[in-house]
């Protein structure tokens, strides 16, 4: 089984209402039962659409030790609803067996390699976000949908199974 994250499958889940397109092949895994969308951010219980939410002092794996926040654009602390979006979206890839996510680029949850600095002024840092964060320590292998060889490479293996 493989996440996905929900917006790269259309679903308008995103902070401003919106989805995205991922590749056509995720929507046949899902179809064929071989992969799950997850949304950690309405898992956490936030609305859609929302303000957007950035990390401050540090990214998703400092967010997990305590020493940093999720904060909205207006200044509310999001931490709580992050971290129980991230728990549950875990609880769900330990439920169905899942070994590999597929999460959108740079988002405060998804994000793998980068996300926002923590600004809002559309900087990018390296960085994982709280959902990744969470399950690379978890031991499940996170990418995103910018990792074309490796999403190849899932793809490759899932139609040889
Ligand atoms: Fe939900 Fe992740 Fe997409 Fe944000 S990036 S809308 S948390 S699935």
């Amino acid at each position: 089984m493989i996440l996905i994250s929900a917006c790269l499958l259309g679903k308008k889940c995103r902070f401003d209402g919106r989805g995205l397109e991922g590749p056509p092949a995720f929507h046949d895994w899902v179809e064929k039962g071989l992969a799950l969308a997850i949304c950690p951010e309405e898992l956490g219980g936030l609305s859609i659409p929302r303000l957007p939410a950035e990390l401050v002092g540090g990214d998703g794996k400092a967010v997990l030790l305590g020493r940093a926040k999720v904060l909205r654009s207006d200044g509310i602390d999001l931490t709580a609803a992050f971290l129980k979006g991230a728990n549950e979206a875990l609880r769900l890839a330990l439920a169905s067996g899942a070994k590999t996510a597929i999460l959108k680029a740079h988002s405060p949850s998804c994000g793998c390699r980068s996300i926002y600095d923590g600004s809002f002024e559309g900087v990018v840092v390296s960085g994982m976000g709280v959902t990744a964060a969470l399950f690379a320590a978890s031991g499940i292998a996170v990418f995103d949908e910018e990792n074309r060889e490796e999403i190849a490479l899932a793809m490759r293996q899932k139609n040889e199974s």
